[in-house]
């Protein structure tokens, strides 16, 4: 009996950490990799999803990219995965790559940029979404460096972007910084390219719009 009530203590302390974890990683919406429709979108490889949901990457500190066009669901497996990992113990962090940027720019100002970087390689999982829409100074470009470097082989990066990896020069502003974010980032990775139509746009035509 005692041994019951252990058990049920020790798993009533497992899901009330769960539950803060998940309200600090700030994710926009909750939404399931069982959630997400594969036949709609093949090029979203399901057998390299399901091998990623595992969670061998968290545990080996590798980073997961997604790529691709408007609505094809890239913010939606990057929350997935973060969902699996934090139901599984670990902590995540989520911020668009446009929150990231206001985030340096602040810190810069106050001087408080470097504890700041600190806390951001804190995190088992660090998602930075919608990289590439906004473009980066030197200055801010220099300090995604450091938070990529900071978390090389020690923590995991999901990243989602519209741009393709050679485009990166124009995002980061920079061509050194971007081939030195790219060189960490990818070394332990698994890119997921997805092309195809927008879901939005499929669900608009179905309620005929
Ligand atoms: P992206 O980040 O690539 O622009 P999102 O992940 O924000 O796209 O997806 C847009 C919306 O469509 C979200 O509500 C998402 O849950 C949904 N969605 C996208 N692709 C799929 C899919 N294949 N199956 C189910 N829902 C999807
Ligand atoms: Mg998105």
């Amino acid at each position: 009996f005692l041994d019951m009530l252990l058990w049920a203590e020790i798993e009533a302390k497992r899901e009330r950490a769960t539950k803060t974890n998940m309200k600090l990683a700030k994710l926009p919406y909750v939404k399931t990799l069982d959630q997400y429709d594969f036949e709609f979108q093949p090029s979203a490889n399901q057998r390299r999803i399901n091998e990623l949901k595992t969670l061998g990457f968290v545990e080996r500190s590798e980073n997961v990219i997604f790529l691709g066009p408007p609505g094809v669901g890239k913010t939606h497996l990057a929350v997935g995965l973060a969902v699996e990992a934090l139901k599984n113990g670990y902590t995540a962090y989520f911020l668009s790559a446009h929150e990231l940027i206001t985030m340096i720019k602040e810190n810069i100002q106050s001087g408080k940029i470097h504890r700041k970087i600190k806390s951001l390689s804190k995190p088992s999982v660090l998602i930075i979404d919608e990289v590439g829409y906004a473009q980066m100074d030197d200055d801010v470009a220099h300090y995604f460096f450091q938070i990529i470097s900071n978390r090389y082989e020690k923590g995991s990066v999901i990243l989602t972007s519209n741009k393709s990896y050679g485009s990166w020069g124009d995002v980061f502003g920079n061509n050194v910084v971007a081939t030195a974010i790219l060189d960490r980032l990818l070394h332990h990775s698994t890119t997921i390219n997805i092309k195809g139509d927008s879901y939005r746009i499929r669900e608009k035509k179905k309620a005929g719009f």
